[in-house]
């Protein structure tokens, strides 16, 4: 499919979601679309995940409109709008879970491993080697990073109490299944 094909694809997509009525991937109805409009979120939990188009947290968790705030980049890392992003979801959205969600079979994960920058890429690189050090086993030093990030959000102190929870967990790209690991 050429760019306009695939934009067409989204479009007729986005057409259809319009019309969609509340099913088991979550609440997407008009009626959830018109309530957020007007009230605005009150997302549970924050998802700071990969951008990888495997990994798609509302459907995941089959959640729909205002459940999730997400937090997606390459290697599920967090840089300082990353951070600032958090900060909102815990400050002014009163979210009680953050989770970070790595997954196997990461692009991000085997570049570090691999050694396999590039001129912007070099940032994640750098950042996810120092959580997951000389890991070569894509799926442990997916773990690793996760724990990173998980570390990372607790340093922080941005959290206002311990009620809020952060946990780490992988997503299984193979089986769709979410395991937490800490
Ligand atoms: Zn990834």
């Amino acid at each position: 499919m050429d760019a306009n094909k695939i934009l067409k694809r989204l479009l007729d997509g986005n057409l259809e979601y319009m019309d969609a009525k509340r099913n088991h991937l979550g609440d997407i109805s008009k009626e959830i679309r018109e309530k957020t409009h007007h009230h605005g979120q009150n997302p549970i939990a924050c998802c700071i995940c990969c951008s990888d188009s495997r990994v798609i947290p509302e459907k995941i968790f089959m959640v729909g409109i205002g459940d999730l705030f997400v937090i997606r980049v390459a290697g599920n890392v967090l840089d300082n709008y990353g951070i600032a992003s958090l900060e909102y979801a815990i400050c002014h959205l009163n979210i009680k879970l953050v989770m970070v969600l790595g997954h196997t079979k990461c692009g991000a994960i085997g570049a570090t491993i691999h050694n396999e920058g590039g001129k912007y890429i070099n940032y994640l690189v750098e950042d996810i080697k120092k959580s997951i050090g000389n890991e070569e086993d894509m799926t442990k030093a997916s773990i690793l990073n996760v724990k990173g990030v998980v570390n990372k959000i607790n340093d922080l102190n941005i959290k206002p109490n311990n009620e809020i929870k952060v946990v780490g967990a992988i997503y299984h790209t193979l089986s769709g299944k979410v395991d937490i690991i800490s």
